[in-house]
C-alpha cells in the first residue's frame, strides 16, 4: 500500500481489528520509509454480476431501476412494496448464488417476469409487453394465452400500459418471442 505522505509502497501492519459486526477489518499501518501512521478499512466487496446489456455494453446491477420496473408495471394493481422489493431480494440472491461476472439483462427480465406471473396476470403482462418486444399482435395473443392454452383475461383496459417505459430493459430487448 502507498504511503500518503512520502509515496513509497512500504508499510506494515501494526494493529488490526473487527468492527462490531464483524464486517471491516480496521488496520493501523505504518510507513517503513518515513515512520508516517495510516488508516485502511477493508470489506468485502458485494458480489453482484455486470448487466449486459443487448448492445453489448456492461452496466453495473442496480437494484433501484429492476424495482422502479416492477413498480410502473404494477401501477394500480394490488401488489404490495414489500411484495416487490421482495422479488428484487429474491433476484439478487439467485444471481448471487450463480456466482457470475456477468449476466445478460434478459436473464433479469426472465425472472421477474416469472415472479410477477405468479403475483399479478397484469403487471406481468405489462412487464412482458414491454421486456419481450412483441414484433406483432399475435405474438401478443400468445403470450396472454397460458399453458393450457387458455386466453388469460385482463381485468381493466389501462391506456398507460402502452406508454410504460422501464428503465431497466428499455434497450435490451431479448431474442424474438417464441411461438407457442
Ligand atoms: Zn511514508
Amino acid at each position: 500500500m502507498k504511503c500518503p505522505f512520502c509515496s513509497t509502497f512500504n508499510t506494515r501492519v501494526i494493529d488490526s481489528r473487527l468492527n462490531q459486526t464483524g464486517e471491516i477489518t480496521r488496520r493501523r499501518r505504518e510507513c517503513l520509509h518515513c515512520g508516517g501512521r495510516l488508516t485502511t478499512y477493508e470489506r468485502i466487496e458485494e458480489q453482484m454480476p455486470a448487466v449486459i446489456k443487448k448492445d453489448g455494453r456492461r452496466e453495473d446491477f442496480n437494484s433501484r431501476k429492476i424495482l422502479d420496473g416492477i413498480q410502473k408495471a404494477c401501477q394500480k394493481r394490488e401488489v404490495t412494496i414489500a411484495q416487490m422489493e421482495q422479488i428484487v431480494q429474491d433476484l439478487e440472491r439467485k444471481i448471487q448464488a450463480m456466482g457470475l461476472k456477468e449476466i445478460p439483462s434478459r436473464a433479469l427480465g426472465q425472472v421477474v417476469m416469472k415472479a410477477l406471473h405468479r403475483l399479478d396476470k397484469v403487471a406481468y403482462i405489462r412487464f412482458a409487453s414491454v421486456y419481450r418486444d412483441f414484433r406483432d399482435v399475435e405474438d401478443f395473443v400468445a403470450e396472454l394465452r397460458g399453458s393450457q392454452g387458455e386466453l388469460l383475461v385482463l381485468e381493466e383496459e389501462d391506456d398507460a400500459t402502452e406508454n410504460l417505459k422501464f428503465p431497466f430493459i428499455e434497450d435490451s430487448a431479448p431474442e424474438a418471442p417464441k411461438r407457442l
